[in-house]
């Protein structure tokens, strides 16, 4: 479930493999609040609006993908393997799962960070740090994280400030340079913002079925991507801590070919593990 980057990776190993795949996917793509994919393979710089659908229509090619708009609400095991219900109260029935549902990130708790995130407010240096190497950059964040990107910022950014969030009333963008109103009454102007981002899982799928998850909220999976929980697989930022779409796609892949395995080995009398 999920249609990202992580979960259309997982979709395209099963479909070339000739197995019959649903992805279900409620379409809200971490990226697509910003216009810019920066890093990714083959893709630098394209806009996330118009990758998804390219990534939806070549796995449509393949006859045995189908994609379904929809959101799941819910997953239990059963007979086959498992029933999963959306929350138009239809259910599928399926012999392994794929979660690849991304991350849902908190709310940033200074005003204005949240409206202008993926524009004038970014958070992922690997992401957006190059196309930023020209600009004043203030980073906002706790103090360890500001320890953190005093070390790396520097690669990208020459201009650079620093703000613990606790210190920052507000930051507006009144065309121009960002206003960044400090508790302390001043105010002082950046052409961005870099701000810390927490995030945590966007639902309670992997936890309804017992899936374990690292100290940092990552779910567990082995070399090919199975959680702890026999025939669930995971893929994308809810397994891949640096959240990147090189690195989602990997898991994907990997969480494909995991499946493609398990299913190989059940059809054989094995245990499909
Ligand atoms: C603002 C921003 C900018 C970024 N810029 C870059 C960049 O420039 N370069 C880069 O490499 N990385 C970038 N990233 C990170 C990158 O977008 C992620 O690492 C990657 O896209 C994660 O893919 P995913 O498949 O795990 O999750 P997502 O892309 O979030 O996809 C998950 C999908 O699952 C769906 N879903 C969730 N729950 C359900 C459910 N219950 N039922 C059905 N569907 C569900 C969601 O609606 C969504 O469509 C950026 C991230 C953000 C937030």
């Amino acid at each position: 479930m999920g249609g990202g980057s992580g979960g259309l990776a997982a979709a395209m190993v099963l479909a070339r493999a000739r197995r019959s795949i649903m992805v279900i996917d409620a379409g809200r793509q971490n990226n697509l609040r910003t216009s810019h994919s920066g890093g990714v393979f083959l893709h630098d710089g394209a806009n996330p609006e118009e990758l998804y659908p390219k990534a939806r229509k070549q796995l449509e090619q393949y006859p045995s993908a189908l994609i379904q708009e929809g959101k799941v609400v819910g997953i239990a095991r059963s007979r086959a393997g498992f029933t999963v219900t959306l929350a138009d109260g239809s259910s599928v029935e399926t012999r392994k799962a794929v979660l690849a549902q991304g991350m849902e990130f908190e709310k940033s708790a200074v005003p204005g960070i949240d409206d202008l995130w993926g524009t004038k407010v970014i958070h992922c240096p690997f992401c957006d740090g190059y196309e930023a190497r020209n600009e004043s950059v203030l980073a906002v964040g706790t103090p360890d994280w500001l320890a953190h990107m005093q070390i790396i910022l520097p690669n990208w950014i020459d201009d650079l400030g620093w703000a613990e969030s606790a210190t920052i009333r507000a930051v507006r963008d009144k065309g121009g340079q960002l206003s960044v109103e400090f508790e302390d009454g001043t105010t002082e102007h950046w052409d961005k913002v870099m701000t810390e981002v927490i995030f945590g899982p966007r639902d309670a799928l992997a936890a309804s079925l017992g899936c374990k998850t690292s100290a940092a909220g990552h779910l567990e999976v082995d070399d090919f991507g199975q959680t702890s929980v026999p025939g669930v697989f995971a893929a994308g930022d809810q397994t891949v801590p640096p959240q990147q779409v090189n690195l989602s796609v990997g898991s994907g892949h990997l969480a494909g070919m995991g499946v493609v395995f398990s299913l190989s080995h059940e059809d054989r009398g094995g245990k499909g593990a």
